[in-house]
């Protein structure tokens, strides 16, 4: 099923061949730079914005939305047609919006600590998938811009690149988000990060590294031992150069684990040659994997460390980790039900009304002119 999102601008205009040839850019802008729903292009005649509704169905679906942070943090779980469950989080700031989107549901890299990983991988997303998040986003953003777009939800960009890539495309040429805004977190698939620095369009890349001896990330995030630390360096380099972008490492801060000084020293070897940002979050405990954060003054004692050293630092807050807004966690709440459509039961009655029936193949119809 092609969703709104997913139809290509020359299959858009074999669909509407037997209209006026200006319907194509009128549906385009209507569905890019308005971020309308085809039902809501009043520039259309009705019978034709009803077609389309039904040709090009909307691919999320809502299931649930819950907030924090005093309404600034808004985590929406979604249901695809095959009744996959995915989830956005929206970030309000004073004068702009960030959207932190999924690229697949569920995910194949296993990481331990991770709720998405726990889950295992059901399947990429599509193209459209992935935009309708960043469009459905900008819309509830409003009146504030949205202003960057990262993909820290749930699943590994890298591992589904080609379509990550055309959405990125999408979102930079149609959308018009600028590169420096969109950033691609990586666990650290050497040939993924290889593709980015070759793409000509320099987005942003955040490699998640959590630990700087191979032993110990073989531990953590088993795609270690695939893409160990030395070939992880040298591609971040090549990005480095390719792009001439700053790098960010992202490091999940658990207690005991990876937050000594020895974690320190090799951090800040693995971070200055690449003149990388590192990000410290305190790990969101999850229900599949026995540890907890570290304790604030650790935190800070580690951050201290890289900075002596000379590494730029910063320790990010969590944001909307009561409403498990952490990457994978409020599907996985959802999950605990057997199946994602027991799952959508589960939610409860006030849900049914706001799921709409899935349509899963719209019929052949002409369109009218
Ligand atoms: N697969 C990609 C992007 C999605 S995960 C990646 O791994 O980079 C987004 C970020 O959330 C990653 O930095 C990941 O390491 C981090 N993360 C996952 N589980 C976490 C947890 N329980 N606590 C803190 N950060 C977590
Ligand atoms: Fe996948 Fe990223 Fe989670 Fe690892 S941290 S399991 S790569 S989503």
């Amino acid at each position: 099923m092609t969703t709104r999102y997913d139809i290509r601008r020359a299959d858009l205009a074999d669909l509407l061949s037997d209209q006026p040839a200006y319907r194509v850019d009128q549906i385009w802008d209507g569905l890019y730079r308005n971020l309308a729903a085809p039902g809501a292009m009043t520039n259309l005649p009705k019978d034709l914005r009803l077609i389309l509704e039904e040709l090009l169905p909307a691919a999320l679906h809502p299931v649930s939305e819950s907030t924090s942070d005093r309404g600034s943090t808004v985590k929406s779980l979604w249901a695809l047609a095959d009744g996959r469950l995915i989830e956005t989080v929206l970030m309000h700031y004073a004068d702009r919006s960030t959207v932190c989107i999924s690229s697949q549901a569920g995910c194949a890299m296993g990481c331990g600590f991770c709720a998405t990983g726990q889950m295992g991988f059901e399947r990429h997303l599509t193209v459209g998938e992935i935009v309708e998040q960043v469009v459905t986003a900008a819309q509830r953003a409003r009146p504030r811009r949205l202003g960057n777009v990262v993909f820290m939800g749930m699943g590994e960009p890298l591992a589904n690149f080609d379509n990550v890539w055309t959405a990125v495309q999408r979102l930079h040429d149609d959308v018009g988000i600028g590169a420096r805004h969109i950033t691609v977190s990586t666990v650290g698939l050497v040939p993924g990060i290889d593709r980015i620095a070759a793409a000509g369009l320099p987005v942003n890349l955040a490699v998640s590294l959590h630990a700087a001896n191979d032993v110990k990330r073989d531990e953590l995030v088993p795609i270690n031992r695939r893409y160990p630390l030395g070939e992880l360096a040298a591609a971040c380099q090549r990005y480095v150069r390719a792009t001439r972008r700053r790098l960010s490492i992202e490091w999940a801060m658990i207690d005991g684990v990876n937050d000594g000084p020895d974690d320190a020293a090799e951090l800040a070897a693995f971070a200055l040659p690449l003149r990388a940002h590192v990000n410290l979050i305190p790990l969101n405990p999850t229900e599949g994997w026995p540890t907890a954060p570290s304790p604030r003054p650790t935190i800070d004692a580690f951050r201290d460390e890289l900075g002596h050293r000379g590494v730029n630092v910063t320790i990010r807050h969590n944001r909307g980790t009561d409403i498990d807004a952490a990457c994978g966690q409020l599907r996985s709440r959802f999950s605990r039900a057997a199946t994602p459509n027991a799952a959508i039961d589960a939610a409860g009655s006030q849900l049914h009304a706001r799921f709409p029936p899935i349509a899963l193949s719209a019929p052949a119809r002409r369109l009218p002119h």
